[in-house]
């Protein structure tokens, strides 16, 4: 093998080390592993300017066990055919172990936003939506693109918008893409579900004595120090759940560079302070790290990168001080590191697991585009009704007085953004002692356990489907 090995070889060396402690037959592990389909495509772009470019663009589908397959897009210029067949294969993975029944897919256009217009990355997005239909690479019931690295509800608007010009079945049309914005369709909670999921499971994590003991540590979130690298959308709301859950944002990296303040960074300063400034460097009462990746080193109780790919590598994995690693990007750690890290004790919290919010959500927005219906909409005033008539008989039988807005506030129905939220609680809290018992069964890391969890599921589909004995 390489000495580097590529996105898509680390993932299959996770893959491996756990089918290993699997025994299923070859050829069911090898076509769970390989990618189903891939669709490469090259078409003009008309810059502002009249010129034309050729843009370079990808959609891999990894796993048809499960329709529709799922996975975001990215833009960016680091896009190439292994990372989108890597990032295809983990969703495939994530989707089982948060029981969210799609397959695994993920699209990438090879582009740098910032040398784009609005109006080019607008005709990028929509030409590439095209090709999707033409090749029958979208649908609700196909292949659901989502927001990734670089894209966000605006692109999935005109996605959705694109898509449904072309599509002969306007009833399920909306269901064709997720995190949309609300107008079109998408679902509340969306946009910082990545965010708040990876704060879900961490605080999983430490709630449990025995695994925070072995580090040193002491149960929950508060108190906890946390460097984020990564302040897009990921990252922005795993550091703001973080902080409201009670932990210390001791460094926060972005790409021009990274602050550290042990006594803590206040977020939404931080984030007024780069809108104002352009960088996040200079900060009030903080040191300057010039070189952004050396505050992966930084002393603290939790790591959470949340920008790309084969951040923490062999080279610096020995210097890491966290003791717990969330991995809120995919593929943070490769899969030398992860093997330097572990020896060194350290609790990595995997991809496939910690950052399976989007999607879970990504997949009540489905449901709600297919239903029609704002979750919540037929149910929040008979609640509400009920819990005012229980909350009315104690008052009564206790010969209490409640305040009105008291009586608001204990009697309320669930909305849309409970709804969601707390599904999302639900799923990322069950999926981790789910893996963690694989973990200890086994004797080995969560990433593995996570990794034999999907495996396990997705062969239940396809010897259901009597594909295999
Ligand atoms: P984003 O584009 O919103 O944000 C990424 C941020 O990382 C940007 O602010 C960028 O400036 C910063 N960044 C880039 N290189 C950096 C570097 N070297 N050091 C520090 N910061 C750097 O993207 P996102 O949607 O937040 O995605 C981040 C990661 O999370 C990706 O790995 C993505 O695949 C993964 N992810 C995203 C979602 C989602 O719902 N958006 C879901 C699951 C996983």
């Amino acid at each position: 093998m390489a000495s580097h090995p590529s996105f898509l070889e680390q993932v299959d060396r996770m893959f491996a080390k756990a089918a290993a402690l699997t025994d299923h037959p070859e050829g069911l592990l090898r076509q769970i592993s390989l990618c189903n389909g891939m669709y490469k495509m090259e078409f003009p772009l008309v810059r502002d300017d009249g010129s034309i470019q050729v843009i370079e663009a990808w959609r891999a589908e990894h796993s048809h066990h499960k329709l529709p397959t799922k996975g975001g897009i990215r833009f960016a210029m680091a896009v190439n055919e292994d990372e989108v067949a890597a990032l295809a294969t983990l969703m495939t993975y994530k989707c089982a172990i948060v029981n969210v029944p799609f397959g695994g897919a993920k699209g990438g256009i090879k582009i740098d936003r910032k040398d784009f217009s609005e109006a080019e990355i607008e005709r990028i997005t929509r030409r590439y939506t095209f090709e999707l239909f033409n090749k029958k690479f979208i649908g609700p019931g196909v292949d659901v693109p989502a927001p990734d690295y670089g894209s966000g509800p605006k692109e999935m608007a005109w996605i959705v918008d694109t898509y449904r010009s072309l599509s002969d079945d306007p009833l399920t049309a909306q269901a064709c893409v997720t995190g949309k914005p609300i107008a079109q369709g998408g679902v509340r909670g969306r946009t910082e579900a990545t965010g708040r999921g990876v704060y879900f499971g961490i605080r999983e994590c430490v709630s449990i004595e025995e695994d925070m003991q072995r580090r040193g540590l002491t149960t929950g979130i508060e108190g906890k120090r946390v460097v984020v690298q990564g302040l897009g959308n990921v990252g922005y709301h795993a550091a703001k759940y973080m902080s409201e859950g009670g932990a210390v944002l001791v460094g926060l990296a972005e790409y021009e560079g990274a602050i550290h303040n042990p006594a803590g960074l206040d977020l939404e300063a931080v984030v007024a302070h780069r809108k104002a400034t352009g960088s996040i460097l200079n900060f009030p009462g903080a040191t300057n790290i010039a070189n952004s990746a050396e505050a992966l080193e930084l002393d603290c109780d939790i790591l959470i990168p949340a920008a790309l790919e084969g951040v923490i590598t062999k080279e610096n994995a020995p210097r890491i001080k966290a003791k717990i690693v969330g991995e809120a990007a995919n593929g943070p750690v490769t899969a030398d590191a992860d093997a330097i890290l572990l020896e060194k004790g350290v609790l990595i919290i995997p991809d496939v697991f910690l950052n399976a919010g989007g999607v879970t959500v990504s997949y009540f927005e489905w449901l709600k585009n297919l239903s029609h219906v704002r979750f919540g909409r037929m149910s929040k005033r008979f609640e509400q009704a009920s819990n005012e008539r229980i909350v009315k008989a104690l008052a009564a039988s206790m010969n209490v007085e409640i305040p009105p807005a008291e009586m608001m506030r204990l009697t309320a129905g669930a909305d849309e953004v409970d709804l969601v939220n707390s599904g999302l609680e639900e799923t990322m809290a069950t999926a981790y002692q789910e893996i963690r018992a694989i973990a200890l069964g086994k004797q080995t890391d969560l990433r593995t356990a996570a990794f034999i969890n999907a495996i396990d599921k997705v062969a239940v589909s396809y010897t259901e489907m009597g594909i295999f004995p």
